[in-house]
């Protein structure tokens, strides 16, 4: 344990991104709602139209403050520069770190994560034309592309030894599978907790990723795999969590010529749509009755909640993701939750019910 640890109970940050209004949107007429206001950090419910102000109810003009707000006109690059920046230094100084997409399905976390996709799942940069990657990430890679980016940047400068290791789980249904993972080993992997390794995942492939440009040859051999985990599950895509890491290690040399290694994790984590658990935190009846119970998202709210509110019991044992990521919870490791919410009326009530889920996360 480093010293200061135990001192600092959590280390927070939510972020706020609302997406534009789509093609179909924008043809349907649907109106907006959600006005953000990027300076003072807040969203407001606002009727634009007299229209809007009757489907409204009063109860729902709330607003809302963030540690950050992205309003519709936000890019990739604002977003990764302003919250998830700071977080990738902090993991080249050696603690572990993670960054979560929360918000209903449709809202843009994959899109923030891994960036744009087309029509047929692929992502929508040309990965054979490494010539342009080396000058500068395409406007649409998210967060995943621009940290290695970043983090390649940083360690081709310092004198050091290096290696980055990459690594890709999916959850769904309580059952882990390896994105990355060699056919036929990869699916319904175990959790296992070490005194010496810590908690880790028995068979899962590492991938030593010596270049940024080999990054997204990974992205898309896991994009492969998940196109097949999504015609034999129901909604996979919806209800899956996917767990995204890079581990970092360091030798440095000391002026005193002793060796000095530093080791640091990012976890880069796509949530599964938050309508899959209810309003109060809870498990909704109509998903109840389905069999869809999300433990994994349900205890993650509690594990939050727990560490803002300085509780002496965390619950990161109750469920597979947070079991995951217990080592990067908490204490002098920095978390920062990107919600996402769609600016439609239609979606008002999924919308307050992120909103406040992410106030919720905030530190007090
Ligand atoms: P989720 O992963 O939350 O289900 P997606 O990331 O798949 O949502 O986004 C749904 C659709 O909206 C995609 O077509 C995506 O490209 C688009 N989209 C999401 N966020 C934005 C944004 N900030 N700007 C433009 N398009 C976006
Ligand atoms: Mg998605």
């Amino acid at each position: 344990k480093r010293a200061g640890e135990e001192e600092k109970a959590v280390n927070v940050q939510v972020a706020l991104r609302c997406r534009p209004l789509n093609k179909k949107e924008q043809l349907t007429g649907e109106e907006c709602v959600i006005s953000c206001n990027e300076t003072k950090k807040e969203v407001k419910v606002v009727a634009s139209s007299e229209k809007a102000a009757s489907t409204i109810k009063k109860s729902q003009t709330k607003s809302f403050l963030f540690d950050k707000v992205f309003g519709m006109e936000a890019t990739q690059e604002e977003v990764y520069e302003s919250v998830c920046k700071p977080i990738v230094e902090e993991v080249l100084n050696g603690y572990n770190c993670t960054v979560f997409a929360y918000g209903q399905t449709g809202t843009g976390k994959t899109h923030t994560m891994e960036g744009q996709r087309d029509e047929k799942d692929g992502l929508t940069f040309d990965i054979s034309n490494t010539k342009d990657l080396k000058r500068k990430c395409p406007p649409s890679a998210g967060v995943i592309p621009r940290a290695i980016r970043h983090i390649f940047h940083y360690l081709q400068d310092i004198q050091a030894e290096y290696t980055v290791r990459v690594s890709y789980l999916e959850l769904y249904n309580e059952q882990l599978t390896d994105l990355l993972g060699i056919d036929g080993n990869e699916v319904d992997l175990r959790i296992y907790e070490d005194p010496q390794k810590g908690t880790f995942v028995a068979g899962l492939e590492e991938v030593p990723v010596r270049s940024e440009e080999e990054i997204f040859s990974i992205l898309e051999k896991s994009a492969v795999k998940r196109r097949t985990a999504e015609t034999l599950m129901n909604k996979y895509s919806s209800r899956s969590h996917s767990i995204f890491s890079i581990t970092i290690h360091i030798k440095e040399s000391t002026p005193e010529g002793e060796d000095l290694l530093k080791v640091g994790k990012l976890n880069l984590v796509d949530l599964a749509g938050s309508e899959n658990i209810g309003r109060s935190g809870a498990q909704n009846m109509r998903a109840r009755e389905a069999g869809n119970i999300n433990q994994s998202l349900l205890t993650l709210g509690r594990v939050i909640t727990s560490l803002v509110e300085h509780h002496p019991h965390i619950p990161y044992r109750d469920s597979k993701l947070t079991r995951l990521l217990q080592e990067s919870l908490g204490g002098r490791n920095k978390t920062c939750i990107i919600a996402t919410v769609c600016p439609g009326v239609s979606s008002l009530d999924e919308t307050l019910s992120t909103l406040d889920y992410a106030c919720r996360a905030k530190n007090i």
